[in-house]
């Protein structure tokens, strides 16, 4: 066990460097992520103990990190010789609080509003919240390598009984689950404990609300009544880009909460660096606690959020649509689960099952708008270099295997992920019948059945084409 007064003066300089020169080798965005959380706890007997917010966050350092803290440790001081990671301990109040912190805001401060008394406010909170969307709960969220730390992070917030990092600064494209995981931190509290406020709200009615008191002189309520936070929860802060007064008193709010350890939670389309026409103190806040990004999905993930889907509208979905959609809609989970929707709906209006003709059919103008970027060109050229054939071969008439078998998996590419039919599939390669496209579908199909190598070598394509 580490005690804290065993630690040599210098170690917390060491810590620095070793942290500075890590930030040099992996950059800005992983240094953000995965090594600005990790707190130094001490060192003991030759070993260095550091913590981390969570157990995947721990698992992740080791996984990839391990190796250079521990020569960067051994190069800063020659007495390391090994390094340990561990959970940060949800810390007692009583406890003292840990020697080596981070430098930026409040850490693990125990929430305010938790006291027995329930709080007396001469307001109804959700009156300046926002409602929340009840099917925006954890458990209707999937799970995959895109997201996973975002929603380790939404988690132990939720389920911290002490502010863990302030603010989580949740960041990502469009539809890719922002609000969702927001709503699902507020869902949490709320149903665990009633008895903390928790404000949820979009940054432009935020903006809105600053306005309207300003207008109606009385600002003061409206401070108190966000000031009453014990978690605070602003949707897309870009809105306030550019617009100076709206971030000036987001500022002093933002401030107000985290000096009184009530934790705040914000999401945006960009990183705090990368967010144009926000104040510079502004924005080193933002990037004071734990910042976490959505990846955009990848097909294993929108599978998995379509079978999730289509369990909770107890339809049968057969496997081969749900694949289609999931090759097909990339662009976002919205986009997604709106595609769904509309294959459930039609075949629930005109009373027939689902199949994958329907769902083309069906589907046909939002394929076309998701598909615009890959061409059987671009197909033929891929497939061509992968299996090192001239792309000429992919419209000749030769029928040797060699050249035969990529012509196929090219045409099966082409029918997954492009719009085109399979006649004007089989006239892009030298003019063949629709029914040899047919047939190259079948046998691509059958040949990733049996051979798994086969199927990850045409899975890859498909990821390059669709990268
Ligand atoms: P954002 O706020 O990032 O634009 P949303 O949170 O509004 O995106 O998500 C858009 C839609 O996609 C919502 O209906 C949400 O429930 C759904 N969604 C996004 N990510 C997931 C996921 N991982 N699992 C389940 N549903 C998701
Ligand atoms: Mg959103």
């Amino acid at each position: 066990m580490v005690t804290k007064g065993e630690l040599v003066p210098s170690i917390d300089v060491q810590w620095q460097r070793v942290c500075g020169l890590l930030r040099a080798e992996v950059g800005e965005a992983a240094y953000r992520s995965w090594l600005k959380p990790i707190t130094l706890e001490g060192e003991s007997g030759g070993t260095i103990t550091m913590s981390v917010p969570t157990r995947f966050m721990r698992d992740w350092v080791v996984a990839h990190y391990v190796d250079r803290l521990r020569t960067l440790w051994g190069g800063e001081n020659p007495a390391v010789r090994g390094v340990d990671v561990v959970i940060q301990p949800q810390r007692a109040p009583a406890e003292p609080v840990p020697l080596f912190r981070r430098p930026c805001a409040a850490q693990e401060r125990p929430y305010i509003g938790m006291q027995d008394v329930p709080p007396q406010r001469g307001f109804d909170v959700n009156d300046i919240g926002a409602p929340l969307d009840p099917r925006f709960t954890f458990d209707q969220f999937v799970v995959g390598k895109p997201n996973e730390f975002a929603y380790a992070a939404a988690r132990r917030v939720a389920e911290a009984k002490r502010v863990p990092f302030n603010p989580l600064f949740l960041y990502g494209g469009v539809g890719l689950g922002k609000t969702h995981l927001m709503h699902a931190i507020a869902w949490h509290i709320r149903e665990r404990e009633p008895r903390r406020t928790v404000i949820y709200l979009s940054a432009e009615k935020f903006m809105y609300r600053f306005i309207r008191a300003l207008r109606e002189q009385n600002t003061v309520d409206f401070k108190e009544q966000f000031r009453s936070a014990d978690v605070l929860l602003i949707d897309d802060v870009q809105f306030i880009s550019g617009k100076e007064s709206t971030q000036e008193e987001f500022f002093h709010t933002f401030n107000t909460l985290v000096d009184q350890g009530r934790q705040i939670v914000l999401s945006a389309d960009k990183s705090p660096s990368d967010l144009d026409g926000i104040q510079e103190r502004l924005k080193s806040r933002l990037n004071c606690g734990l910042v976490a990004d959505i990846h955009a999905t990848t097909y294993e993930l929108r599978l998995g959020i379509l079978q999730a889907k289509a369990e909770r509208l107890e339809t049968d979905i057969p496997r081969k649509v749900m694949e289609f959609l999931a090759h097909k809609i990339s662009s976002n989970v919205r986009e997604l689960e709106g595609a769904l929707n509309r294959v459930v709906a039609h075949a629930q209006l005109v009373g027939r099952d689902i199949t994958l003709e329907t769902s083309q059919e069906v589907l046909h103008d939002l394929i076309r708008a998701n598909d615009r970027r890959v061409t059987i060109d671009d197909i033929q050229k891929q497939v061509a270099s992968h299996f090192n054939v001239r792309v000429a071969d992919m419209h000749s008439a030769r029928r040797a295997r060699s050249v035969a078998r990529p012509r196929q998996v090219a045409m099966y590419l082409a029918k997954q992920l492009t719009s085109r039919s399979l006649p004007e599939i089989g006239r892009k390669f030298g003019g063949r019948d629709h029914t040899t496209v047919m047939h190259a579908v079948r046998k691509i199909d059958e040949l990733r059945e049996i051979d798994p190598a086969f199927a990850e070598d045409v899975e890859l394509l498909r990821r390059m084409l669709e990268g």
